[in-house]
């Protein structure tokens, strides 16, 4: 399909290796999103990162908006990162026995955090969500967990569900491998959404352990909710002795330090994050409070554990990261940084009548292919925009920028990116707008 107006970039050696990958991967990769099936062309492998930049196996340069997924708010190869990691290397790279970097990452969190007193290492956003689940499950004495429709956890057997039909109903798998019965376990219902919410609780009186939701929901699409329904939820929650759990994997540390949860100022009973308190490499945690976390052993009855958790080269990497994120006005100039970049791609739209809206919020940004001001359920979004958003990807790859590989994924700005480089980013996003 010849779209476009710029000649595609080389891919031939990404492609080689792609052929080569595809003989040991299901789908030649090791995480679904990387085989580039919602957008052109085939995945690019990616030889080398520093600062917003990124370089392919073909020596094709890009703009980085992806930022491994959002962990990299400090852009790639950040030095201060990289000596803190080399230095703690010289001393061994696993023990699975403490050390007082798990002691000195857990200090910068929990001093400058309002809503957790005890936590727990991970190694993944996924086992920080699936333990607090279970922690959730543990401490309520109840089984059941509502999610919203449109809200991604990680691939925890009982949050792969996807709403059922009708308003309230227990969820179906949406993996193959997850059995029936988990399922019912998990309501699904829409964001945005009293009163289906007062419905299950209703429904499902005295069963709901927890509420999860993504701090703000950013995995399918950027889909805002208002403060008054996430208040609603504390409310709702509170009043049904259910949990509130806030997965902030991807909103800890990005838009803000204390993330959404100080973002709407709602006090969630157990946080997870993940991401950027690994500053690229694997760490998850979970959090609540100090009478909370005492259900987890070996001091309680729910049991998680982990081989790597608190590994000492990943807490090195947490520590840079969030050290350089502590400082005063990090926040600021970033959230700034990004708002001014967004806002003038948003004027250059508007002012062609283009259908296209940036939600954004802190640096995250998200491209919709829509004319609707406000998008805040998953129903809002309309599938067949992703057929732009596919050009698009293609356009602005062949004009040096890099988003993720599909149309419902966010995009980051990181500390790394200049003006300069925004500039040009711009300049490729009206262009693309613009065929
Ligand atoms: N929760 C949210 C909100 C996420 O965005 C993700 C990953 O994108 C996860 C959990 C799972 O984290 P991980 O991929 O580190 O297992």
């Amino acid at each position: 399909v010849n779209t476009g107006s710029k000649p595609d970039i080389s891919r031939v050696k990404s492609a080689e290796l792609y052929e080569k990958s595809k003989t040991y991967f299901p789908g030649g990769v090791n995480s679904p999103v990387r085989a580039f099936k919602s957008v052109y062309g085939t995945p690019l492998f990616i030889e080398k990162g520093d600062g917003c930049y990124i370089w392919d196996a073909d020596g094709n340069q890009f703009i980085d908006f992806c930022g491994s997924w959002g962990p990299l708010i400090l852009g790639h190869n950040n030095s201060k990162i990289r000596e803190k990691v080399t230095e703690v290397m010289q001393n061994g790279m696993s023990f699975g026995a403490p050390t007082a970097l798990e002691n000195e990452l857990a200090e910068l969190i929990i001093k400058n955090n309002r809503f957790v007193e005890k936590i727990r290492f991970t190694s993944s956003g996924t086992e920080a969500v699936m333990s607090a689940i279970r922690l959730a499950r543990g401490f309520t004495g109840r089984d059941k967990i509502l999610k919203f429709e449109g809200c991604y956890h990680g691939h925890t057997d009982s949050l792969l569900v996807k709403a059922g039909s009708g308003l309230v109903t227990f969820g179906e798998t949406s993996s193959a491998g997850v059995p029936k019965s988990f399922a019912e376990e998990t309501i699904v219902i829409p964001l945005n959404d009293t009163a289906a919410i007062e419905q299950a609780f209703a429904q499902f009186k005295d069963q709901i352990a927890a509420v999860i939701i993504e701090g703000i929901p950013a995995n399918n699409g950027l889909i805002i909710q208002d403060e008054d329904y996430i208040h609603f939820l504390r409310k709702i929650c509170t009043k049904n002795n259910s949990l509130l759990i806030f997965d902030e994997v991807i909103t800890g540390f990005r838009v803000g330090f204390e993330g959404a949860a100080a973002y709407y100022g709602v006090k969630p009973d157990i946080v997870t994050y993940g991401k950027i308190i690994g500053g690229g490499l694997p760490v998850g945690m979970y959090g609540a409070s100090a009478e909370i976390m005492s259900h987890i052993s070996p001091d309680g009855a729910v049991y998680q554990a982990g081989t790597l958790s608190g590994n000492p080269v990943a807490m090195a990497a947490g520590i840079a990261t969030l050290t350089e994120l502590n400082k005063s006005s990090f926040y600021k100039d970033l959230n700034n940084k990004t708002q001014d970049f967004v806002a003038s791609i948003q004027r250059f739209a508007t002012a062609r009548n283009y259908k296209f809206k940036v939600f954004t919020v802190g640096s995250i940004f998200w491209f919709a292919f829509t004319d609707k001001d406000k998008i805040q359920s998953a129903d809002d979004i309309d599938a067949s925009s992703m057929e732009k958003f596919k050009i698009m990807h293609r356009e602005l790859l062949n004009r040096g920028i890099y988003l993720g590989p599909s149309g419902y994924e966010v995009g980051f700005v990181s500390a790394a990116h200049t003006k300069i480089e925004l500039e040009k980013a711009k300049r490729a996003i009206f262009e693309a707008l613009d065929l």
